[in-house]
């Protein structure tokens, strides 16, 4: 491929509108936590929109109509790959930009384009696709490990039902706790549930489509959907943002139609059944607990009160507010694929969170994503400030009546 070919296959005509829209007017700026720990305004968003910009308009504009497309400078693309992959794709920028840009779906695309190009992805994440196709899941675990290490003794998992429970490879192999944890709590709701065996429940394909690596992602999705739908599946729940958000918003389009079940968070299930009585919590916990909206969760699929909703439910707790939370939520650091990339920054980014938990007297972190969980507990190694991370589900387990 020419570096002058077109640079607007992969967006959509709205992403063509919100890519002219930009006034780089820098209010985003102010929200970017990897503006907050690199201090790199290459990484900017309105300087990435600034470059793609431009290079549609050394390839597709006027001039370029008239006098043929402009070849664009290898290393400035190169450099501008890595900045769109060194984003957390956490979608700060967008809740705080003046003119509406829908950046956390923008920057998948513009990936998208850089890895056709042969741009990106960017180390281990191009390993991806093989592991997925070779172990069905990205980090290339056997699947006979994926739920033996943590499920919870006692629990029974129907053949079919109507609800089902997906675990997700992150939570399966790296947030261990948390998978069980949920397990365990819709156990103790008391309604049949069934689960995909685990050679069968294969990855939703997030990670590929946050690396712009698409080919996979319908054959995951048909074969997913395919499987709950035998089972008799009417509402299918995971813990996991990014699955949650791949499964609502994008499933879908790959599936060619709607899905035949609908999508919920484990957040959504729990508060639900709080609510009704089928769950009941019989312990105490007087304790400070302040809880981090995951990006995916909170302005990914707008999933916001639930979370509070349970926490608050707990007799004994006050909850406690990051001065940015919900919409508002300042990333952990983990998304976008971009934590076994840009270790360094995730690292820095977990430890904000973990400083400003303590600088409010939280006597605990809550998480609700297994990405958050596994990059927040590494932050809090060697760090001279220190406070006990749970996982919502890991807390609530702990504390319902069992049946
Ligand atoms: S999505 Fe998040 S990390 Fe990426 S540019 Fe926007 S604010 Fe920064
Ligand atoms: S807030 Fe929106 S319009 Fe302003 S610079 Fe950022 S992306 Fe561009």
């Amino acid at each position: 491929m020419k570096d002058k070919d077109t640079f607007t296959g992969c967006l959509s005509r709205r992403q063509l509108l919100e890519i002219d829209a930009c006034t780089q007017c820098g209010e985003c700026l102010k929200f970017c936590p990897v503006q907050e720990v690199t201090g790199n305004p290459l990484i900017s968003p309105p300087e990435k929109i600034r470059l793609f910009r431009e290079f549609i308009r050394a390839t597709e504009g006027l001039g370029a109509r008239l006098l043929g497309g402009r070849e664009i400078d290898r290393k400035l693309l190169e450099d501008f790959s890595h900045a769109v992959f060194e984003c957390t794709t956490c979608g700060a920028c967008s809740r705080h930009c003046t003119v509406g840009i829908s950046t956390q779906r923008l920057w998948p695309m513009l990936r998208k384009e850089m890895v056709r190009r042969g741009l990106g992805p960017l180390g281990p994440q191009a390993g991806m696709p093989g592991a997925i196709r070779e172990t069905g899941n990205p980090y290339s675990k056997p699947s006979a490990e994926r739920f033996a290490p943590w499920f919870p003794e006692g629990v029974v998992v129907s053949e079919k039902a109507e609800i089902a429970y997906y675990a997700g490879c992150t939570g399966a192999y790296e947030a261990q706790p948390m998978v069980r944890g949920d397990v365990s709590v819709l156990s103790a709701a008391g309604e049949p549930f069934t689960m995909l065996p685990p050679e069968e429940e294969v990855c939703c394909g997030f990670p590929l489509f946050i690396t712009g690596q698409h080919d996979l992602l319908e054959d995951l999705t048909k074969r997913l959907v395919s499987a709950y739908q035998e089972r008799g599946v009417k509402t299918l729940v995971c813990s996991c943002p990014c699955c949650v958000n791949i499964m609502s918003r994008d499933w879908p389009i790959f599936f060619g139609k709607d899905l035949p079940f609908r999508i919920r968070h484990i957040t959504q299930y729990a508060a639900e059944a709080l609510r009704s009585g089928r769950l009941r919590i019989a312990g105490e916990l007087r304790e400070r607990l302040i809880y981090h909206d995951p990006c995916y969760l909170s302005r990914g699929v707008g999933v916001i009160d639930e979370p509070r909703e349970v926490l608050r439910a707990i007799p004994g707790a006050e909850l406690i507010e990051f001065d940015r939370h919900g919409l508002a939520s300042r990333c952990c650091g983990a998304g976008g694929a971009a934590r076994k990339v840009f270790h360094d920054n995730a690292i820095a980014t977990g430890r904000l969170a973990i400083d400003e938990a303590v600088a409010k007297s939280a006597d605990r972190l809550i998480l609700s994503c297994p990405a958050c969980y596994a990059k927040v507990n590494e932050a809090l190694q060697g760090h001279d400030k220190q406070v006990r991370i749970t996982d919502i589900m890991e807390l609530l387990a702990g504390l319902v009546e069992r049946r």
